[in-house]
C-alpha cells in the first residue's frame, strides 16, 4: 500500500521574473543579524558573532504580491526587509569560492516577526519558531535568475511602509557576504536546489498595523509589494 491517505499539500513555488516559471520551494532559512547597525539595535556585538541560522515553514511564503494577514498572538508585528537567495543546486560542506554556483536567483523578502514572542524567548532561553515561523511569515517577490541579473554584492536596499521610508541601507554593509552565508549554512545541513536562504536585514525595523501597504526594493534585483490584512 503507497498510495497517500489523503490528498498531500500543496509545494510552495515563488515565480521567476518575465514569466519564466515557477520555482519549486524545499526548505527557508533565514539569516541572524547580518548587518552591524541592525545587530546592535537588537542588542548584539556584530564583531564577535559568526552568523546564526533559523528556519520558517516553506508554506509560510506569501507570493505574488498577495495580501499578508496580520497574525494572531502579537501585538508587535515587525518588518524586516531580506535579500533572499534561491538555490538551484546543492551539497554539504561547500567552499566559499563555489558557493556562487549553486545560486539560481535572488528575490526581495520580509522576514515578518512577531517582536514580542521573540523578546519572551530570548529572555526565557527558548527557540524563536513560534515568533518567526508562524503562517504567512514570509513574503516574498518574484525570483530573478542570476543568468540574467549577476550576484548583486552591493545596491541599495529600502524598505516603504505607506509611502515613508522605514528602511535603507547598502547589501555591501552585510557582515557575511552570500557565498560566506551559503557555506557556513552547508556545514550545518546538506543544502539542495529549491532551497531559500533570507540573508537578514538592516536596522530601522519596526511594527506593522493592519492597512499597511509595504513596497520592498533592491536595486538591480526587483521588488516586493504587500499589503498587511
Ligand atoms: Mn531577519
Amino acid at each position: 500500500m503507497t498510495d497517500y491517505v489523503f490528498p498531500p499539500p500543496p509545494r510552495s513555488a515563488v515565480p521567476v521574473t518575465d514569466g519564466a516559471g515557477l520555482f519549486p520551494v524545499r526548505r527557508v532559512f533565514c539569516v541572524g543579524r547580518n548587518y552591524a547597525a541592525h545587530a546592535r539595535e537588537m542588542g548584539g556585538n556584530p564583531e564577535r558573532e559568526p552568523p546564526f541560522f533559523f528556519t520558517k515553514p516553506a508554506d509560510a511564503l506569501v507570493i505574488a504580491g498577495a495580501d499578508t494577514p496580520y497574525p494572531p498572538a502579537t501585538a508587535n508585528l515587525h518588518h524586516e526587509i531580506e535579500l533572499v537567495v534561491a538555490l538551484g543546486a546543492g551539497g554539504a560542506g561547500i567552499a566559499p569560492e563555489r558557493a556562487l554556483d549553486l545560486v539560481f536567483g535572488y528575490a526581495v523578502g520580509l522576514d515578518l516577526t512577531r517582536r514580542d514572542l521573540q523578546d519572551e524567548a530570548k529572555a526565557a532561553r527558548r527557540p524563536w519558531d513560534m515568533a518567526k515561523g508562524f503562517d504567512a511569515s514570509a513574503p516574498i517577490g518574484d525570483i530573478a535568475p542570476a543568468a540574467r541579473i549577476g550576484h548583486p554584492r552591493a545596491g541599495r536596499i529600502a524598505l516603504r511602509v505607506n509611502g515613508a521610508a522605514r528602511q535603507e541601507g547598502d547589501l555591501a554593509d552585510q557582515i557575511w557576504p552570500v557565498p560566506e552565508i551559503i557555506a557556513h549554512l552547508s556545514r550545518l545541513v546538506r543544502l539542495a536546489a529549491g532551497d531559500l536562504i533570507f540573508t537578514g536585514t538592516l536596522e530601522g525595523v519596526g511594527p506593522l498595523r493592519r492597512g499597511d501597504a509595504l513596497h520592498g526594493e533592491i536595486a538591480g534585483v526587483g521588488a516586493l509589494r504587500t499589503r498587511i490584512v
